[in-house]
């Protein structure tokens, strides 16, 4: 499982299939919005259905070990949800942002994000004042991108 979104995101040069630039802005309430450029990986359903598997396998195995210790019953139960809730985040992750170049509109600081799905609209939190912007992208740039 080496993450093949997982690569070095500070200089966004990571060569992923599917993945591509959008403009974008960064805006927060009350101050003027600024232009981001997002790089997001479209994900097929391939990667989704077949990471989804996966993990879903991974806490398969795990669950008979966590039910050695009592309540059994509860660590069973408790691996196999968590195993259902992860396996479907992934699911439902139609594109991953894996980095963002632009400014804060409070700050002006440098903004940063954590690689990850790409939530609509995707917080962009600064971490030079604390303020939580959002990114904001024509929805259809990504419509028009979705893999199938
Ligand atoms: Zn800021």
């Amino acid at each position: 499982m080496q993450g093949e979104a997982s690569g070095d995101a500070a200089h966004g040069q990571t060569r992923v299939p599917g993945a591509f630039d959008l403009e974008a802005h960064a805006t927060l309430f009350g101050f003027e919005e600024t232009p981001a450029r997002a790089t997001v990986i479209a994900r097929g359903r391939g990667w989704r259905v077949g990471g989804a598997a996966r993990t879903f396998g991974i806490f398969v195995v795990i669950a008979p070990i966590v039910a050695i210790f009592p309540p059994h019953a509860v660590w069973l139960i408790g691996a196999l949800v968590t195993g259902a809730l992860l396996a479907r985040r992934r699911y439902i992750e139609r594109f991953t942002l894996v980095h963002v170049e632009g400014t804060c509109p409070r700050c002006g600081a440098t903004l940063g994000v954590k690689a990850g799905r790409l939530e609509d609209p995707h917080p962009l939190p600064c971490e030079a004042c604390h303020h939580e912007s959002s990114l904001q992208m024509p929805p259809e740039a990504l419509v028009a991108r979705a893999a199938e």
